[in-house]
């Protein structure tokens, strides 16, 4: 496999290598305890109850390797390099049954622990430049496993709309010396046309350009750029943010068959020399947070609308209706 950059939109697009990737399961689950094909264990945090401990494994069918060197090189005008970085699967509650919203806060408090330590554990290898937190559930949304997972990837890149992101609130702060996601906190509280949920240091909304009916956000109220440095002090409510984002999955599963989960955080800040100078202001003018995107029935969209969102629904019309749900 390898990876290969469009040089007009700059995107990355892993080539990929079908055989490579098929699943060796033999029939078994092989998250559940006592799998034949139990993937090699990198981090374990303890549970409470009858969860069992919250897991950090080797994905089976990785989509990069962790062994060697990404080789950045050209062909022709073209950038390539080889799929270097890490693949691992969070296998939430050693039960095949239990998904995240059906979690007890205590549980998922382990789960965004264990994310947050096996993101500060990647960052120290300088060779990645980012490490995504992701769920796919449903098929619709390319779910892998029936067990329930969520996956985590570390790239020798930061991928384009996190990048995309990054560079807006930077010229944000360049210009204003305000970070773009305060403001639009601020705003989004005071006329609470679009809020869903707020609950102590913690707010979900529906952003006003959503891209789909019922896209939700997860955000700090306080600013905070880097989401593994929210979960490792000491003032942060945890069981709050545990309680928010179970809720906030109860009510797009509400809405929609399946969803796509992504936590947008900090690149990797630890190589100073060359990547400082250009996140230089990461930490005044980022704010981490967690996008939810529904994915809308199965019905296949024009070209016209991949290019351009389309949503039927304003965010002020879906915010309405996802507060109306009853959530626990
Ligand atoms: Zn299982
Ligand atoms: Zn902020
Ligand atoms: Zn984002």
């Amino acid at each position: 496999m390898e990876l290969r950059k469009d040089p007009i939109t700059r995107a990355w697009v892993i080539v990929g290598d079908e055989e490579e990737r098929k699943l060796q399961t033999d029939g078994h689950c092989p998250f559940c305890p006592g799998s034949p094909n139990h993937p090699q264990v990198i981090a374990t945090l303890p549970a409470e109850g009858a969860a069992g401990p919250v897991m950090a494994m080797v994905h089976p069918a990785p989509l990069y390797r962790i062994e060697g060197d990404p080789h950045r090189r050209s062909e022709g005008i073209y950038d390539v390099m080889n799929s270097v970085g890490a693949h691992e699967v969070l296998v939430q509650n050693t039960r095949h049954d239990t998904e995240l919203w059906q979690s007890t806060e205590a549980q998922i408090v382990q789960v965004l622990r264990l994310a947050a330590q096996r993101i500060e554990d990647l960052k120290k290898d300088l060779r990645f430049k980012y490490v995504t937190v992701y769920k796919n559930q449903g098929a619709p949304a390319g779910q892998q496993f029936d067990h329930p997972t969520t996956q985590l990837t570390a790239t020798t890149f930061v991928p384009r709309r996190v990048l995309n992101e990054l560079r807006a609130s930077r010229d944000f702060y360049l210009e204003k010396e305000r970070c773009v996601f305060c403001d639009m906190l601020n705003q989004e509280t005071r006329s609470n046309q679009r809020i869903v949920e707020m609950r102590g240091d913690y707010v979900v909304f529906c952003p006003f350009a959503s891209r789909v009916p019922y896209e939700m956000w997860i955000m700090p109220r306080k600013h905070e750029a880097a989401f593994e440095r929210t979960v490792h002090s000491k003032n942060a409510n945890l069981h709050e943010l545990a309680g928010v984002l179970r809720r906030t999955l109860q009510r797009v599963n509400c809405m929609a068959e399946s969803f796509h989960m992504v936590l947008h955080t900090v690149p990797n800040t630890y190589q100073k020399s060359n990547i400082l100078q250009y996140w230089k202001t990461v930490d005044e003018d980022y704010h981490w947070h967690i996008e939810v995107l529904p994915v809308m029935g199965s019905q296949a969209k024009p070209y016209f609308l991949k290019e351009v969102y389309y949503t039927p629904i304003p965010s002020e019309l879906a915010a309405e209706r996802l507060r109306a749900l009853t959530v626990k």
